[in-house]
């Protein structure tokens, strides 16, 4: 499944030079995005970067200051929320307090006038959808938070929308529950065969879920990849910051070939890179992006190392499935390097305070404009 690399797929929802300003504050700035249908997207940002406003302007809580918003090719301006094909889940679910499980989901299927046995049927799929047909009669206040948080999600999509908008929709869960809950979410997804938007702040939650995550920073988006892409090959700085560990290094390119760069770190350190990208410009003051994963700990120089920098073992962490080493440069700088414990028992039973050597391939980072 993969509509963005087929240069035939039909946009689904698009958003078109979209800026919103609330007073003289711009909270979305000039955006455009295209999410295709029946993806899982994910917006992911931090707090106040316009994420929900995005969000807030597709149900048609807030209109645009400028551009247009179009679904499957109709303009949505002017068009009133309940008119939308599009149904919002918030954080705070608001389940009605004195309704049954059924009442709840049946709410919105009332108002719009459908029939009893027709409102039956469906509510006993949406119970099963989301497994809580045992729970039918029962209030909110006896159920779980996470047996809640299906409520919500089978009463917003008892009305059949073409579009969920999910704000936030795991954050009152615990870890735990929040992990297994993306889960259901991402086969509820695949079965009901709609199209999820979901916000988050949750960079691990944007990464499990999402066929794409746009990220977003001050109201404009950053790079918009599918996980991997994002994590592997991250468009600046600021997104390879954003998404999981990174190590940084600041240098300058020394020497620029077809397809083989030099980079002189501040220390007189070299560090050379297959493949640098658009960043890796002669004399060019860059950063090269390294994830922890990619570099190897060592105790002696390993024999074959493009990239080997010299120091000191500073700190040891055991997270169970990895261990996670800092060593402390020559030149002062901290970089951060993991293993799993899996294949870590048979390298070099290193210490702290040992002396290290920190290696890595020359494709193993990636070279950013500083
Ligand atoms: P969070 O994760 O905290 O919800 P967000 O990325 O979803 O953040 P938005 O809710 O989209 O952020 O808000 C973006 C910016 O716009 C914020 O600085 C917020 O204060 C501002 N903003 C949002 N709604 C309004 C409003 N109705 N009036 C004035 N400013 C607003």
């Amino acid at each position: 499944f993969a509509p963005w690399k087929d240069p035939n797929a039909k946009p689904y929802i698009q958003f078109e030079n979209v800026t919103k300003k609330f007073g003289d504050f711009t909270a979305v700035n000039n955006l455009s995005l295209t999410i295709f249908e029946r993806e899982f997207f994910a917006l992911l940002g931090a707090s106040g970067c316009g994420k929900s406003t995005l969000l807030r302007m597709l149900a048609g809580f807030e209109e645009p200051t400028a551009g247009r918003i179009l679904l499957d090719g109709q303009d949505l301006r002017g068009i009133p929320p309940y008119r939308r094909p599009v149904n919002m889940m918030f954080q705070s679910y608001a389940l009605f307090p004195h309704m049954t499980v059924e009442n709840n989901i049946a709410f919105g299927l009332k108002q719009e006038g459908m029939a009893k046995p027709d409102i039956e049927k469906r509510v006993t799929d949406m119970l099963k959808l989301v497994k809580l047909e045992q729970f039918a009669k029962r209030k909110p206040h006896q159920l779980s938070g996470g047996q809640r948080q299906r409520v919500a999600l089978a009463r917003s999509v008892a009305k059949r929308p073409k579009v969920l908008l999910l704000d936030e929709p795991l954050g009152a869960l615990d870890k735990k529950l929040r992990e297994e809950t993306q889960f259901e979410l991402m086969d509820l997804q695949q079965e009901l065969g709609l199209t999820f938007v979901v916000v988050t702040h949750d960079q691990e939650e944007a990464m499990t879920m999402a066929d794409r995550i746009a990220i977003m920073d001050k109201g404009e988006v950053m790079q918009v990849a599918t996980p991997a892409e994002v994590y592997e090959a991250p468009a600046s700085r600021f997104v390879a910051h954003f998404v999981g560990n990174v190590n940084m290094f600041e240098g300058k390119v020394a020497e620029q070939s077809a397809n083989t760069t030099r980079i002189t770190g501040p220390s007189g350190a070299q560090i050379v890179v297959e493949n640098g990208g658009a960043a890796a410009k002669a004399n060019a003051d860059i950063v090269f992006a390294i994830r922890p994963e990619k570099i190897r700990v060592s105790s002696k120089k390993p024999a074959d190392a493009v990239n080997a920098l010299e120091g000191e073992v500073y700190d040891i962490a055991y997270l169970g499935d990895m261990t996670v080493y800092h060593v402390r440069l020559d030149d002062g700088q901290i970089i951060r390097a993991s293993a799993l414990n899996a294949v870590r028992v048979t390298e070099d039973p290193l210490t702290w305070n040992d002396r290290a050597w920190v290696s890595f391939r020359p494709d193993a980072g990636v070279v950013l404009a500083r």
